[in-house]
C-alpha cells in the first residue's frame, strides 16, 4: 500500500491546490515578521535620533543657561573690584582723615558693600581693618598680587574670601585695599536653580583647583573619576578640547556617560576675573527627560503592538493549521471506514497510473448487492459495521503499492497491480470468501455479494473518473446469479450494456403498448400422448426493433427489479387466457408461469398474483408456478422459499422446480422442498447416448416417481430424447419436438391439430 507518508504528502498538496498552500501562509508570516523587524529597527533608529537630537538642544541650552550665569558671576565678581575701586576713590578724597573717622568710614562701607571686614594694607606694612581678618594679610597671594599692582583674591578659611586691589598713587602701589566675603554668598550664587535644581556648578582655577564650589562637591569628584577612568575615545577628546579651551578662554560643552551609566553635560566657560572657569554639571535628560519617557511609553506601545500582532498572527496560524488538518480529514478520509475516500483514491490512482505502463494495474469496484436490504433489515447501525468489515477486510488483502478506498455507499474500489483477469478474479474470490468468513451461528446469515467490475487500465493516461467509468460498466454487467465472477471491462460489455439501457428505456412504453405477448409452449404426458399443460413464456414483439427474446431482457430486467412488474403482467395475460378457455367452454389443463426470484425480496411475493388469479376466478391447480433451482441456492433463506411454497399451494397454485440440474442441483432438494413438478433441464438430455447420463436422468426420474413428484423433460428435440424418457417413465414432456412456444391463438390452433393428428403432432 502507499505509506501513510505519502498518503499525507498528497493530501495536503491537494488541499494546498484547494485552499492555497501552507508555506504561502509560512511566506506571509515571515514577510510581516521582517516587516516587524524593519518597522521596529526604523522606530529604534528614530528614536535614537530623536534623543542625538534632544542632547544637542541639551548640550545648547546647557550652554545658553550657564554663559548668563558666567554673565552674572562674571558680573558680581566686577562689582567686588569696583566697590573696592569706589571705596579707594572715596579714600583718596577723605585725606587728612582721623584713625576714628576712617574707622567709621570703612565700617558703614564694609556694611554697605556686604563686607564681612574690610582692610586697608600700607605699603608701610601698616594695616588696618574693621573686623579682625584671620592670617597674615602681607603673606596672602591675593594681597601680593595686589602689591604687584593687580586685582586679587584669597582665600582665608573654608568661609571667607578677601578681594583685594591695588591703592595706585603716582603711578605706584601706595597700598592695598581688601574687602573680606562670606564664601557662602559666592556659594549661593553658584548653588543655580536653573536646571531645576538639578545641575551642580563650581569655579575653578585654570589649574583645575576648585575655587568655589557648593557645598556637595561629590558630583565633581565623580568626574574627576571620570576624567581619571575615561576610555572612552570621544570623552577623551572631549576633555583634551576642554583643556585647551580653558587655557585659550573659548567656552565649551559636551556630554558623556558618568561611571553609573547617567548621561551629563558638562559645560564650561572662562569667567573674566581671575582667569577662573565656571564648570556647570547637568543630567543630560534635563530636557529630554519628559520626551524620553513619552518614547519610552511610544516604544512600549509598538512593542506591545508588534507582540499582539505577532500573537494573533501566531494563534491565527494555528487555527489555520488545525483548519487545514480538519480539512484533510475530511477531504481525503472516508468517515466510516476511517480508509481513504473516493477523491484520495482518485489522486492517488493517478499517481500511480502516470508512473506506471499499460496493463500495470487492474481498477477493480466492488458492490455489495441488496445493501438496502441490510440497512432496511438490520439497521443502519449493522449496514454501517458491514461497510467496515468490507473495507478492513479489503485493506488487509492489498498488497504493498495497491489501493482500497470506499467511494460511497456501498461502493468500494480497489487498484491491483497485474492485468490476469483468472489471478484478479482468484484475488477477487478470496476477498469475497473472507467477507464472508464469519461465524453464521453468531452473526446470523447476512452472506454478502459483492458485484465486480474490473478495467485493466491499458490506457493509464486516461481520466482517472473515466478508468473508474470503466470498473462501474463492467459492474453493471454482473450476472445475478450464484457464482457469477468478476465481468472486466471490453467493448463487448459497453455495447451490451448500451443495448440493456435502450430496452431499459423502452420498457415502460411497451408493458403500456402491450408490446410483451404472452406465448405458450404446449407439456405433453407421455402415457397418454395428449396436452396436459402449457408453459406461459413472454415475447416482447416491438414495432420497430422486432421480435426480442427472452434471453436479452430477463436477465436485464433481474437485475433492476422490473422482471416483477413483467411476471405479474404475463400471470395476468394467462389469467385472461384461462379465463377465456373456461367461458368457451374448453378443457383445462395447468399452465406454468416463471416466477423470477426477485419477488421473494419482499416480504409477500404472492399476494398480488394471489389476488389477480382472485379477479379471474381461475380455478385451483390450473396455474403452476415455476421456481428456478437458483432460488433455492440464493440468499432468500431456506425457510423463507419453503414458507412461500406452502403459501402458493394455500392459495391454490401448483409448484415446479425450474431447470433441475442445470446449477447445483441436489437430490437433496427434492425431499427438502414439497414442489408437485420437477423440470428436467435441457442439458439433461444433450447427451442421452451417455449411458451415465442415461443412468443419472433414470435415478431422478426412479427418485421423483418415488417421492410422488411428477416430472417434465424440458428442451426434448429428438424422437430418440422422446423414446428414452418414455422408458425411463418421465411423465411430461415439453420441447420443439412437439411445438416451439406459439402466440395463444397459434397455440390453440396447434393444441387442436394435436388432437387429432395420427402421430402426435410429433415432428420427424
Ligand atoms: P425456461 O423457463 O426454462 O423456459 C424454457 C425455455 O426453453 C424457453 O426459452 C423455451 O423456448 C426453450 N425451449 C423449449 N423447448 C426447447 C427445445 O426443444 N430446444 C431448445 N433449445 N429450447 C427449448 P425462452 O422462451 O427463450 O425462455 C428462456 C427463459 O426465460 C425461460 O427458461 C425462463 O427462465 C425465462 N422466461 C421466459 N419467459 C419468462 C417470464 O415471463 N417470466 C420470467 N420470470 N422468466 C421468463
Ligand atoms: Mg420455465
Ligand atoms: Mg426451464
Amino acid at each position: 500500500m502507499v505509506s501513510q507518508k505519502q498518503v499525507k504528502k498528497q493530501t495536503r498538496e491537494a488541499l494546498n491546490g484547494m485552499f492555497g498552500h501552507a508555506s504561502d501562509y509560512r511566506k506571509v508570516m515571515a514577510i510581516l515578521a521582517v516587516l516587524m523587524i524593519i518597522v521596529s529597527g526604523f522606530t529604534l533608529w528614530n528614536t535614537m535620533e530623536l534623543r542625538r537630537a534632544m542632547d544637542a538642544r541639551t548640550q545648547i541650552y546647557v550652554g545658553d543657561v550657564t554663559l548668563q550665569l558666567t554673565d552674572e558671576i562674571d558680573f558680581r565678581l566686577k562689582k567686588n573690584v569696583i566697590d573696592l575701586e569706589m571705596l579707594e576713590d572715596s579714600l583718596l578724597h577723605v585725606d587728612n582723615i582721623t584713625e576714628e573717622s576712617l574707622h567709621d568710614f570703612l565700617d558703614r562701607k564694609a556694611d554697605l558693600l556686604g563686607y564681612t571686614a574690610i582692610a586697608l594694607i600700607r605699603s608701610d606694612g601698616n594695616i588696618y581693618t574693621t573686623q579682625p581678618i584671620p592670617g597674615d594679610l602681607s603673606s596672602m597671594s591675593g594681597i601680593q598680587a595686589s602689591f604687584s599692582g593687580e586685582n586679587g583674591v584669597s582665600f582665608l578659611n573654608e568661609q571667607s574670601i578677601l578681594y583685594s586691589i591695588p591703592i595706585m598713587r603716582d603711578g605706584k602701589v601706595a597700598g592695598v585695599l581688601a574687602g573680606m566675603r562670606n564664601r557662602e554668598n559666592m556659594q549661593q550664587l553658584i548653588r543655580t536653580e536653573s536646571f531645576s535644581g538639578r545641575g551642580l556648578t563650581c569655579i575653578i582655577d585654570p589649574e583645575g583647583q576648585v575655587i568655589i564650589s557648593p557645598t556637595n562637591v561629590d558630583p565633581f569628584m565623580v568626574l574627576d573619576d571620570i576624567f581619571l577612568e575615561e576610555s572612552n575615545d570621544e570623552t577623551v577628546e572631549n576633555i583634551l578640547q576642554m583643556r585647551d579651551d580653558m587655557k585659550n578662554h573659548r567656552s565649551g560643552v559636551f556630554t558623556f556617560t558618568a561611571v553609573d551609566g547617567t548621561s551629563l553635560v558638562l559645560a564650561y566657560n572662562p569667567l573674566q576675573n581671575y582667569n577662573w572657569v565656571l564648570l556647570t554639571l547637568v543630567p543630560a535628560d534635563i530636557i529630554s527627560a519628559q520626551t524620553d519617557l513619552y518614547l519610552s511609553q511610544t516604544f512600549t506601545i509598538i512593542a506591545g503592538t508588534i507582540l499582539l500582532f505577532f500573537i494573533i498572527l501566531t494563534v491565527l496560524f494555528h487555527t489555520y493549521r488545525n483548519h487545514f488538518r480538519l480539512m484533510e480529514r475530511l477531504a481525503f478520509t472516508d468517515r466510516l471506514t476511517g480508509a481513504m475516500n473516493n477523491a484520495a483514491f482518485q489522486l492517488q490512482c493517478r499517481q500511480l497510473l502516470d508512473k506506471s505502463a499499460p496493463g500495470k494495474y487492474t481498477v477493480v469496484l466492488l458492490n455489495i448487492r441488496n445493501f438496502k436490504l441490510i440497512n432496511a433489515s438490520y439497521g443502519s447501525v449493522r449496514g454501517d459495521e458491514t461497510l467496515r468489515h468490507v473495507m478492513n477486510v479489503l485493506l488487509a488483502h492489498i498488497q504493498d503499492g495497491e489501493l482500497a478506498a470506499r467511494a460511497d455507499a456501498d461502493n468500494f474500489f480497489l487498484c491491483l497491480k497485474g492485468c490476469d483477469p483468472e489471478e484478479i478474479r482468484r484475488r477477487l474470490q478470496k476477498m469475497v470468501d473472507a467477507v464472508n468468513s464469519f461465524d453464521p451461528a453468531e452473526d446470523g446469515p447476512s452472506y454478502l455479494t459483492l458485484q465486480q467490475g474490473a478495467y485493466v487500465v491499458d490506457e493509464p493516461h486516461l481520466d482517472i473518473t473515466i478508468v473508474q467509468d470503466r470498473a462501474k460498466t463492467a459492474c453493471r454487467g454482473y450476472s445475478a446469479l450464484p457464482g457469477s465472477q468478476c465481468v472486466f471491462y471490453d467493448e463487448a460489455v459497453t455495447k451490451r450494456l448500451q443495448k440493456e439501457q435502450t430496452l431499459n428505456h423502452l420498457f415502460d412504453r411497451s408493458l403500456a403498448d402491450g408490446d410483451f405477448k404472452l406465448f405458450l409452449q404446449p407439456k405433453v404426458r407421455l402415457h397418454t400422448g395428449t396436452v396436459c399443460g402449457a408453459e406461459a413464456l413472454v415475447r416482447w414483439e416491438h414495432p420497430q426493433r422486432g421480435m426480442i427474446f427472452p434471453s436479452d431482457f430477463i436477465p436485464l430486467f433481474e437485475k433492476n427489479g422490473r422482471i416483477c412488474q413483467l411476471d405479474l403482467y404475463i400471470f395476468e395475460e394467462t389469467c385472461k387466457t384461462i379465463r377465456r378457455w373456461i367461458d368457451e367452454g374448453k378443457p383445462l389443463f395447468p399452465v406454468s408461469v416463471n416466477l423470477s426470484r426477485q419477488h421473494f425480496q419482499s416480504d409477500s411475493p404472492l399476494d398480488s398474483f394471489y389476488e389477480i388469479a382472485q379477479r379471474y376466478q381461475i380455478p385451483s391447480g390450473t396455474i403452476e408456478m415455476e421456481l428456478t433451482e437458483s432460488i433455492f441456492f440464493d440468499d432468500q433463506g431456506i425457510e423463507n422459499v419453503k414458507a412461500q411454497i406452502r403459501r402458493m399451494h394455500e392459495m391454490g397454485f401448483l409448484c415446479s422446480l425450474d431447470d433441475f440440474g442445470s446449477g447445483y442441483s441436489s437430490l437433496g432438494l427434492l425431499m427438502e422442498f414439497d414442489v408437485d413438478v420437477v423440470k428436467l433441464d435441457r442439458r439433461f438430455f444433450l447427451h442421452d447416448s451417455n449411458p451415465k447420463a442415461r443412468k443419472v436422468v433414470a435415478s431422478v426420474i426412479q427418485l421423483c416417481r418415488d417421492i410422488g413428484t411428477q416430472v417434465v423433460a424440458e428442451g426434448i428435440e429428438t424422437p430418440q430424447q422422446l423414446s428414452f424418457l418414455e422408458e425411463m417413465g418421465c411423465d411430461m414432456v415439453q420441447g420443439y419436438l412437439y411445438s416451439k412456444p406459439l402466440p395463444v391463438t397459434e397455440f390453440e390452433k396447434w393444441q387442436k391439430d394435436f388432437s387429432s393428428s395420427p402421430n402426435r403432432g410429433i415432428r420427424v
